[in-house]
């Protein structure tokens, strides 16, 4: 799987990709494939979330699946990177995150042997 690489903007900011990514990633390497998802399993209401003044799911998603957009959080690249651990919905404390898992049979699909 090619891996995506995410630029972030502060440099005082150490964001989830940086923190746990790495480590996530060379973890679970060769014990999980990701099957393409066929619709958007995560969706952020722009109406309820504050934007540039909160940021969190976007500097927290340890796969960097957010991006903030016309000062908002978008699920930008999620379809193909998030690893569906529900960080991000927990740390929205106005409940503008709708998260759900991806369709059966699609997503993250661990491998036992
Ligand atoms: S559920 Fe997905 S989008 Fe949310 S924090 Fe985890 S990896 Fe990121
Ligand atoms: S955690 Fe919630 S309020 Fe904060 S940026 Fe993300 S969606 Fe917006």
């Amino acid at each position: 799987m090619a891996e995506k690489k995410f630029k972030r903007y502060d440099p005082s900011i150490l964001y989830g990709p940086q923190i746990v990514g790495e480590k996530v990633r060379e973890l679970l390497k060769g014990k999980y494939e990701m099957i393409p998802k066929t619709q958007a399993n995560i969706k952020v209401n722009p109406k309820k979330c504050i934007g540039m003044t909160c940021q969190l799911c976007y500097i927290i998603c340890p796969t960097g699946s957010y991006e903030m957009v016309n000062g908002k959080a978008m699920w930008k690249f999620g379809m193909e990177t998030c690893s569906e651990c529900g960080a991000c919905q927990y740390v929205c404390s106005v409940g503008a995150i709708d998260w759900s898992y991806p369709e059966a049979g699609t997503g993250i699909v661990l491998k036992w042997s």
